[in-house]
């Protein structure tokens, strides 16, 4: 599967990029990583990816060869200028768009861009994230079409060649969660269920099937939907 390129992987500490993250190991032959700490609510998603970046190598021993450099960038800039409850101190609620107010206007074309710039400079061709049409939000910039069309801007105005990855664009939670058992098996599995953070609330001392979490916000809600439908199928 060794494709003898170079990736960058959005890590944010979640389900979806944590398994991104295994995706690329798989794939490619250079791997690394950005996170971006835009004064989220929860730090706890921070926490987690060290976890999660300390042990995923375990797992393979080629995989512990890939990864390289893990980048941090500060866009506490967006908490400003953002008033959303990831950033600020608010109830999770829909808005009347039907957007959740978690939504940070127009996040990922900030992501991606500041990605192609490390990207570039670092020789890595490859952009990966775990957006996804499927379960998603509502979020305009986690659609398909929106990342195509940054692609082609990014190349545009890098002078670049590089490819907007999103291996999870057309799949569930559940085929998310099988992704994982193919990529890395229950090892891949259990490490996701326990050192990856999704719960909009921040809760890390309920321990659940599915991970930790409230087990209520929407978030939770996907999360454990996912598992429980992942788990039924891999059962029969
Ligand atoms: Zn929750």
């Amino acid at each position: 599967m060794n494709s003898g390129e170079k990736a960058l992987v959005l890590f944010s500490g979640g389900q979806d990029s944590a398994t991104c993250l295994a995706w690329a190991l798989e794939r490619f032959s250079a791997v690394e990583t950005v996170a971006f700490d835009y004064g989220q609510r929860h730090k706890v998603e921070l926490e987690c990816r060290e976890e999660f970046l300390a042990k995923v190598v375990e797992i393979k021993p080629e995989w512990k060869a890939r990864l390289g450099p893990d980048h941090k960038l500060d866009l506490s800039v967006l908490g400003k200028i953002s008033e959303t409850s990831l950033t600020q101190e608010a109830e999770i609620a829909l808005r009347e768009d039907g957007l959740p107010n978690t939504f940070v206007p127009g996040r990922n074309l900030l992501f991606f861009t500041l990605a192609a710039a490390v990207a570039y400079r670092r020789q890595l061709r490859h952009l990966v994230g775990g957006m996804c049409e499927t379960d998603f939000s509502g979020y305009p910039d986690c659609r398909d079409d929106t990342l195509k069309s940054l692609q082609v801007t990014l190349n545009l105005g890098m002078g670049s060649n590089c490819v907007v990855d999103t291996p999870l664009m057309w799949i569930d939670k559940a085929s998310t969660w099988q992704m994982a058992a193919d990529l890395g098996g229950g090892q891949l599995v259990d490490l996701i269920r326990t050192s990856t953070h999704t719960c909009y609330l921040g809760v890390r001392d309920q321990e659940h099937d599915w991970g930790f979490g409230c087990g209520h916000c929407p978030a939770c809600d996907l999360r454990l939907t996912g598992y429980r439908k992942f788990v039924a199928v891999s059962r029969t």
